[in-house]
C-alpha cells in the first residue's frame, strides 16, 4: 500500500532518559489513516503530530466505538530497534476490531506501516536502561451523524511516546486489591477486547484501590464474583505449591501478549503451568497455609510485576515477604533479555525496524 509521508519541518528536541514517565512526551509525526464503506482504507500518511478535528457527533464520542494497542521498540546495545511479536498485536487488533464492528486492517498492511512509521520515528526509541518506544495504535468510529448502528466511517491512528524504565528505583513489588462490587468484564460482553471502554468501566474501582494505597485492582469474574481475571492492564499469575496457575481465557479476559509469552517460556522449560479456572476461595486458601509462593502481574508496560500483597476485603496477605520471587524475576530477565536484545531469540519473537 501507498504511505504518504510529510516530514515536520519543526522537529523538536529529544528529551533526557530521566524525565520520561508514561505516554507524557510524542514524537515528531503520527501516522493517519481513514476507512469509508465505498472506499476501504484510504489515504494512508504520516504527518507531522497534531491535534485531530471531530465532527461534535462523531460515533467515538457518544457511543465508545474505540479500540487501541500498545507495544513497544527497544534500542539494542548495537543502536539498532526491535518490535516484540508485532504480529500478535495485529491480529489482536483485529479481534478487536470484529467484536466492535470496526473495519479490519489486512495484516500485511498492517506490518507494513507499523515498520514504515516506526522507521520514521526511530530516532525517539531511547536508550537509557530500561527505557524504550510505547507505541499506541487506535482505531474509531468517526460517523458524522448520531444514529446508531455498525460503523461506516473510521479513522486508524499511530502515535509513539518515549517511555522511561518502569523500575527507575529497582523492582517494586505492587499492592493490588481485590475488587468485589464492580466488575470489568462479562463473558460475551468485550473483555477480551482492548477497547477504551473496558478502561472507563474501571476507573471507578481504581480510584477507590488508590485512596487505599492499592496500586492496582484484581477483577473478579462479572457472574459469580468468584473466579480470578486480571489486573487493570496485566493478566496475573501465581505460584501455588509448585503450580504456575493462571487464569483461562474465558471470554471475560484479555489475552496478553506478555502472558501468552510466560507461558511459552514457561513450558518450554519443563515449569508445569496450568490455564484454568481459579477461585478466591483457592487462593485464599493457598494464603492460610502458605502454598501460595509467588504472584505477578504481565503487560507490555511492565512486562513483569511482582504482586507483594493482596488485600481482600479488607484482609491483607503478604505474599513471598513481600520480596520478588524466583520465577517471576527468572520471567522478568527472559523477557526483558529478548526484547532489548541481550538474550538470544531462540522463539524467533523479535522483529527488526
Ligand atoms: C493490554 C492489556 C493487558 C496486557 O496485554 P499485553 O499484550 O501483554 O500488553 C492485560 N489486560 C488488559 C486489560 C489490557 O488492556
Amino acid at each position: 500500500m501507498k504511505i504518504e509521508i510529510t516530514k515536520t519541518t519543526a522537529p523538536k528536541a529529544k528529551p533526557d532518559s530521566s524525565t520520561l514517565g508514561f505516554g507524557k512526551i510524542f514524537t515528531d509525526h503520527m501516522f493517519v489513516m481513514d476507512y469509508s464503506v465505498d472506499k476501504g482504507w484510504h489515504d494512508a500518511k504520516i504527518v507531522p503530530f497534531d491535534n485531530i478535528s471531530l465532527h461534535p457527533a462523531s460515533t467515538v464520542l457518544h457511543y465508545g466505538s474505540e479500540i487501541f494497542e500498545g507495544l513497544k521498540a527497544y534500542r539494542r546495545k548495537d543502536g539498532k530497534v526491535q518490535l516484540f511479536r508485532p504480529i500478535e498485536n495485529i491480529r489482536r487488533m483485529n479481534n478487536s476490531a470484529e467484536r466492535l464492528c470496526l473495519p479490519q486492517i489486512p495484516e500485511e498492511d498492517a506490518m507494513q506501516i507499523l515498520d514504515t512509521f516506526v522507521g520514521v520515528e526511530q530516532d525517539w526509541t531511547p536508550s537509557a536502561e530500561g527505557t524504550s518506544l510505547y507505541i499506541r495504535p487506535f482505531m474509531f468510529g468517526n460517523d458524522e451523524n448520531l444514529g446508531v448502528h455498525a460503523v461506516h466511517n473510521a479513522k486508524f491512528i499511530i502515535i509513539a511516546s518515549p517511555v522511561g524504565s518502569y523500575y527507575a528505583e529497582g523492582i517494586n513489588p505492587v499492592k493490588i486489591m481485590i475488587e468485589d462490587e464492580d466488575v470489568r468484564a462479562v463473558r460475551g460482553g468485550t473483555g477480551y477486547v482492548k477497547c477504551g471502554g473496558n478502561y472507563a468501566a474501571s476507573n471507578r474501582a481504581g480510584e477507590r484501590a488508590s485512596k487505599k494505597g492499592y496500586s492496582q485492582v484484581l477483577w473478579l469474574d462479572g457472574v459469580e464474583r468468584k473466579y480470578i481475571e486480571e489486573v487493570g492492564a496485566m493478566n496475573v499469575m501465581f505460584k501455588i505449591d509448585g503450580e504456575i496457575v493462571t487464569p483461562k481465557l474465558t471470554g471475560s479476559i484479555l489475552p496478553g501478549i506478555t502472558r501468552k509469552s510466560c507461558i511459552e517460556v514457561l513450558k518450554d522449560e519443563g515449569y508445569t503451568v496450568n490455564e484454568r479456572l481459579l477461585s478466591i476461595d483457592e487462593l485464599g486458601e493457598a494464603l492460610k497455609n502458605g502454598k501460595l509462593q509467588e504472584a505477578w502481574g504481565c503487560g507490555t508496560a511492565a512486562v513483569i510485576s511482582p504482586i507483594g500483597e493482596l488485600c481482600y476485603k479488607d484482609v491483607k496477605y503478604t505474599i513471598n515477604n513481600g520480596e520478588i520471587g524466583e520465577v517471576t524475576q527468572h520471567l522478568y530477565n527472559t523477557l526483558t533479555g529478548i526484547q532489548w536484545g541481550k538474550v538470544e531469540d531462540k522463539y524467533g519473537w523479535t522483529h527488526l525496524v
